[in-house]
């Protein structure tokens, strides 16, 4: 029977060396392996002409390269974006698909990857937590999804490029962090081709408190979010279950505190804003005062109407009666428009209807 080949950008660098001392090879050579995989993205082992040809025939025995493909290409110009916000279903080597997605805003490109195929944790108002948990994503599944929106940008303009890296798709980010941590470094690599600052990436979670701790004593410089939705733990665990009832309000300000201490960057508190649930007066002076003392910006964000998911969104008025609350005390406050709608932007629509039809649910 065949050997089944491992996909080799599935490895981290640590796993790379140790591949390569399984077959006798010095582990230098890892480095120099990745940068042909990570950074001139080789397609072929044959590719790799640094690489004796008997080297590059038993690598091929052993392992194959099989960045994610690209299924389906959707474009929206009416989410309120500078330009067209674009999405990518990506198939994986085993069939899970993943959703990835580009979106413009002033002097910035933004992309936002996926960090799991499913989640999880089954938040209310996501897309992706109907789906359930499919698998976590390996480093070069997270990079790839980068390839595959800056492929697409440059096609149209070899000029532009990705900016900004958001893990804001499906998925919840720290309940897969060694891949997560990976796919940043080999993003951020300075000598590599595609190789962004680590603050222009952003972690979003939804507070996974033991994972942000440990984030923030990896040195890495990326910048957090957090999904925070409400400041009153009964009606946090009533939006976000799983997340709420395990990482407390209390102990997730530790957290981010100590996140923000430590970067020396504000910690976002993402508040999705949903109509007569978590948008009163009472809501703004709570969440008021659970930022006040630590270092942290408020993100204001629109619903994103899902289908058979039911909330609405908020009356733009009822938005600016919220923002102004918290600006009068002197909090730093953006409002993030509802990108994408026409082409199901919020994570996991697009994923989850494949796999519904791929699955003949
Ligand atoms: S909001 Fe994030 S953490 Fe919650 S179910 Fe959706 S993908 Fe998972």
């Amino acid at each position: 029977m065949p050997r089944e080949q491992i996909n080799i950008l599935d490895l981290r660098l640590d796993e790379l060396k140790d591949a390569l001392g399984a077959i006798n090879e010095p582990q230098w050579r890892a480095s120099q392996l990745h940068q042909w995989l990570f950074s001139h993205r080789a397609a072929s082992f044959d590719e790799i002409t640094t690489l004796s040809l008997p080297l590059r025939s038993k690598l091929a025995e052993s392992f194959c390269i099989k960045p994610p493909l690209t299924e389906k290409h959707d474009e929206s110009r009416e989410g309120g974006t500078p330009g067209a916000t674009e999405k990518l279903l990506l198939q994986l080597p085993d069939g899970e698909r993943i959703e990835t997605v580009l979106i413009p805003g002033p002097n910035r490109m933004t992309a936002c990857v996926s960090a799991q195929a499913g989640c999880p944790l089954g938040c209310t108002f996501c897309a992706t937590g109907q789906m359930g948990f499919r698998r976590n994503l390996s480093p070069g599944e997270i990079t790839g999804q980068v390839w595959a929106l800056s492929d697409m940008l440059q096609k149209r303009n070899p000029e532009a490029s990705i900016t900004n890296i958001v893990f804001m798709g499906m998925g919840e980010p720290l309940l897969n962090t060694e891949s997560v941590i990976e796919a940043v470094l080999n993003l951020s690599t300075r000598k590599y081709r595609f190789s962004t600052s680590q603050r222009k990436i952003t972690i979003s979670t939804v507070g996974i408190t033991p994972e942000i701790d440990r984030l923030a004593d990896t040195g890495l410089k990326t910048r957090l979010a957090v999904s925070l939705h409400s400041a009153i733990q009964e009606k946090r665990e009533a939006l976000m279950p799983q997340a709420a009832r395990q990482y407390p309000l209390d102990r997730l300000r530790e957290s981010l505190s100590r996140y923000a201490s430590r970067t020396g960057e504000p910690v976002t508190l993402a508040y999705m804003l949903l109509k007569g649930i978590n948008d009163s007066e009472d809501d703004a002076k709570r969440l008021l005062r659970y930022a006040s003392g630590f270092f942290c910006k408020i993100n204001l964000i629109d619903y994103n109407s899902i289908v058979n998911i039911k909330f609405e969104p908020v009356f733009d008025s009822t938005r600016e009666r919220f923002r102004d609350i918290l600006q009068a005390a002197g909090l730093q406050v953006t409002i993030r428009k509802s990108y994408g709608t026409p082409i199901n932007a919020a994570c996991g629509q697009l994923a989850a209807d494949s796999m519904r039809k791929s699955d003949n649910l």
